[in-house]
């Protein structure tokens, strides 16, 4: 009888957890209006240096991410003049549930509910329809940071970005990137190599010659410079949204 209840209420939690996604999926890539996106500062490292440098952001400071999806938006068509507002709330003391990447398929299922529960427990109350929770680690004592990721259901983002005002706009690629795969986007590099994925991965795949590619496609990452060698643009002036990337996210029809 217990048994039968918990399995009917685990099973009803889910069904409403799906239903909400699916809403989500439609209702955050029609482009009718402008896409809310909050960005969560996190201190992930729990330096003094992070902390200072979390109180300096502004709200300003990520309008790069907005002027790309305009641009790019715009280039595919979209009537919308801001399809993207990105707004900077009040950093987040408690860090988000943390992916081991070497996790079992129902382990990755149950890290996805955990952070859908964070993501409703410290942002729930707030009108961002997508929540980008930015992870800063102080350059001095970090060297390499976990994977970022980017999770359609539950439309939030986990970036791992460096508190370093040189590394801004490197970070805003990388949050670029993760905003992009909770409206749909899939990556363009083999991630084998990392290497761009040629030619859904290509800023300009039609460039001849084509190598050294001039821009970044955002779901590939990196600029193709020769057939094995790619690097991190500085800045989103460096990336461009492909077709593949831009039919994904409901920017041209499929
Ligand atoms: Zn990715």
């Amino acid at each position: 009888m217990w048994r039968v209840l918990r399995i009917s209420i685990l099973l009803a939690v889910l069904a409403f957890v799906a239903l909400g996604a699916a809403v989500d999926r439609f209702s955050s890539t029609d482009w009718n209006n402008t896409l809310w996106v909050g960005i969560f500062p996190v201190n992930g490292d729990g330096r003094e240096a992070t902390d200072h440098y979390v109180a300096s952001l502004t709200r300003e400071q990520f309008t790069d991410i907005e002027d790309f999806f305009a641009e790019e938006a715009q280039a595919f068509g979209v009537a919308l003049e801001r399809p993207v507002h990105i707004e900077l709330y009040p950093p987040v003391r408690e860090p988000p549930p943390t992916l081991d990447p070497g996790v079992s398929l129902p382990g990755r299922m149950w890290w996805s509910l955990k952070a859908r529960y964070y993501s409703w427990r410290v942002a729930g109350d707030r009108l961002a329809r997508v929540r980008i929770f930015v992870l800063y680690h102080d350059p001095a004592g970090t060297h390499a940071v976990p994977h970022s990721l980017g999770l359609q259901k539950g439309l939030l983002g986990i970036v791992y970005a460096y508190a370093d005002q040189a590394a801004h706009a490197a970070n805003s690629v990388v949050v670029a990137h993760e905003l992009m795969h909770t409206l749909g986007a899939t990556d363009k590099y083999d991630p084998q190599t990392n290497l761009p994925v040629f030619p859904q991965g290509y800023g300009e795949p039609d460039a001849e010659p084509r190598f050294p590619q001039a821009w970044a496609e955002i779901m590939a990452g990196r600029i193709a410079v020769s057939a094995d060698e790619a690097q991190m643009p500085r800045s989103l002036r460096e990336v461009v949204v492909g077709p593949a990337t831009a039919a994904e996210v409901n920017w041209i029809a499929d």
